[in-house]
């Protein structure tokens, strides 16, 4: 079983769009969307939700207004201003869930033992069916953090259905940037495929994002997305990425007919038998090639 992620420097690379043809191309696959802050593959692989189940990535504050007896003390030692004083005869003290940061120290200090110190629900993930195999899903709540565990949740659970299944790959629409989030999602794959566009900045994220995968030993492999806006640069990025030892897996050409996919809730793939549903034929092939000549891992 081989496990590709598909990353990017930045968002609207055209990232998960090419999950959604690879994953078309690849026939019964696994796929995790560990782009959990904001996920959207499902916009394209309308995934049947088959299971929900909920994500307590910390803990957070409570105050138990029948045991406190209005001190302060909480107010005081809350380092983040998560412990709200409302005015009045008697201040009350109440904890803002947004702001609370899960460390447990008003709990530490209340003398009453007023402060409940549970955990929260941040998020739920979800294990659906799409036309192209199981996927494994999830939102994190508003404002909520460690979406670097929901990330290694989701991966292990893909993992998990690739195994009982029996299915030769894994993809993974990861997180734009080079956050705690891409870590998670990176470590231990087999392939980080980086989608870029040949831009200055495109060029800059690329160089980020390939040095972050080459930290984590995963092998790197470029996609080059409307190569054709600007050919030069296109080169000058594929050359840079060889001296990184950075294989080029493809290029992909500009085509409206990737906007009518989006719009029409399929996979280029899908929706066009032209040259740019070509490009991404080619690169399937030649990522698989690289993938089966590498190592077991
Ligand atoms: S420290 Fe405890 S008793 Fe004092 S105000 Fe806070 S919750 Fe109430
Ligand atoms: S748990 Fe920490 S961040 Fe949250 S209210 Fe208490 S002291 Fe503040």
């Amino acid at each position: 079983m081989k496990e590709i992620v598909v990353i990017s420097g930045k968002g609207g690379t055209g990232k998960t769009s090419l999950v959604a043809s690879l994953a078309v191309l690849a026939g019964k696959v696994v796929l995790a969307d560990c782009d959990v802050d904001a996920a959207d593959l499902h916009l394209v692989l309308a995934p049947q939700v088959k299971s929900v189940s909920g994500f307590t990535g910390g803990k957070k504050a409570n105050i138990l207004a029948d045991r406190c007896n209005g001190c302060g003390k909480c107010f005081e030692v809350c380092r983040f201003g998560a412990v709200v004083r409302q005015e009045g005869r008697r201040p009350v003290y109440l904890i803002d869930p947004i702001a609370c940061e899960g460390c447990g120290v008003c709990s530490y200090f209340c003398p009453e033992k007023a402060v409940e110190f549970k955990p929260a629900l941040n998020g739920q993930w979800y294990i659906s069916d799409t036309r192209c195999g199981p996927m494994v899903h999830a939102r994190l709540g508003v404002a909520e953090e460690n979406s670097g565990k929901l990330v290694t949740l989701v991966r292990n659970q893909a993992r998990m259905i690739a195994e009982e299944e029996g299915l030769p790959y894994i993809i993974v629409d990861g997180p734009p940037g080079i956050g705690c989030p891409v870590i998670a999602t990176i470590t231990g794959a087999d392939a980080a495929l980086v989608v870029t566009e040949p831009t200055v900045s495109g060029e800059h994220d690329l160089a980020r994002v390939a040095e972050l995968a080459g930290h984590f030993k995963v092998p790197v492999y470029l996609c080059i997305n409307k190569y054709d806006i600007n050919p030069a640069m296109a080169k000058k990025m594929e050359e840079d990425a060889l001296s990184r030892g950075i294989r080029l897996a493809g290029k992909i050409r500009y085509d409206r007919s990737v906007t009518g996919a989006q719009l029409s809730g399929a996979a280029v793939v899908e929706f066009s038998g032209g040259p740019v549903a070509g490009d991404i034929r080619n690169m399937w092939k030649e990522l698989v090639k690289y993938l089966n000549t590498s190592e077991e891992r």
